[in-house]
């Protein structure tokens, strides 16, 4: 609303979210439309496919200032919307999202759909999610397959903190959470599977990614060392151990990373190894 000689109480909710939506776009906020919708269906309680029901009403002076905040922490602070609304959706499910765990991607929901598929013949498995984070993996599997008993395991008490939060608001009685340093205090040795979404970002890749990456996300859920593979080797060789015969272990990798973890899997014992695509064609994880 920079620059606008309207009175404010005079300004219809169209004209404050055009206003915004050039806001955006003025400093180089991608899906300028979409945030403002967001924000606008956040701060006033609307639906956001109903907007447009209320595109004449004039808000309230108090929510627009809400709306101009959240908007100038977006557009000048970088922070990621998902950290700013405090959710994001995850497989058709609302997450309660802060910066201390990673903002969950769609690249993710690739994974759990995969392991979602190998699961599908197993009744009531025992899986275990390394790298929790905000519980995504785990919650989402739980909810799918309700006859599951899913541990998920994190280093972060913050990320535990979270993924204790969301398993109470999605209901998912089926999963438990515990801190763990990897294997360190799994004691069951019987997993159908393991699943992991771990940091993989090489630490000499950290300074390509994007301000809103780079300045707000946690760095310890990003990068890894050994080139992004500290994580797959760690796993890979202490999995087996773990699983009971027959168990499945799967991967969501890098870009560049899934020909490598297939050759670390096949050195520690993995059969069946199948690399699988995310929706961009990329090959994004792994499972054998
Ligand atoms: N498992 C969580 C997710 O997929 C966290 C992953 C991470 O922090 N590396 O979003």
């Amino acid at each position: 609303s920079e620059g606008t000689s309207e009175k404010n109480e005079d300004i219809s909710m169209k004209t404050l979210m055009d206003q915004s939506i050039k806001y955006l776009e003025n400093h180089q906020i991608e899906e300028a439309r979409l945030t403002v919708e967001l924000i606008f269906s956040h701060v006033l309680s609307i639906d956001r496919m109903m907007l447009f029901t209320k595109y004449t009403m004039q808000p309230e002076e108090e929510k627009k200032n809400k709306i101009r905040n959240l908007l100038k922490l977006r557009a000048k602070d970088k922070i990621p919307l998902q950290y700013l609304l405090n959710e994001e959706e995850f497989y058709g499910r609302p997450f309660y999202i802060n910066k201390g765990v990673l903002i969950p991607r769609n690249e993710t929901e690739i994974v759990v759909e995969r392991a979602l598929q190998e699961l599908k013949d197993t009744a009531a498995p025992n899986i275990l999610d390394i790298g929790a984070g905000s519980g995504v993996i785990s919650i989402t599997i739980a909810k799918e397959k309700p006859d599951s008993k899913i541990l998920g395991i994190d280093i972060s008490d913050n990320a535990l903190e979270i993924a204790n939060k969301n398993k109470g608001l999605l209901k998912a009685d089926n999963v438990k959470f515990l801190k763990s340093n990897l294997f360190q205090e799994v004691n069951y040795h019987s997993f159908d599977m393991i699943i992991s979404n771990p940091p993989y970002i090489p630490k000499s890749e950290y300074e390509t990614l994007s301000d809103d990456v780079r300045m707000h996300e946690p760095e310890e859920a990003l990068t890894a060392e050994n080139e992004g593979l500290f994580f797959y080797y760690e796993i890979s060789k202490n999995a087996s151990d773990y699983l009971k015969n027959g168990g499945r272990l799967i991967f969501e990798c890098g870009y560049n990373q899934a020909e490598i973890i297939e050759s670390i899997m096949k050195e520690t014992g993995y059969k069946n190894i199948e690399i699988f695509k995310d929706l961009n064609g990329i090959n994004r994880g792994i499972t054998g």
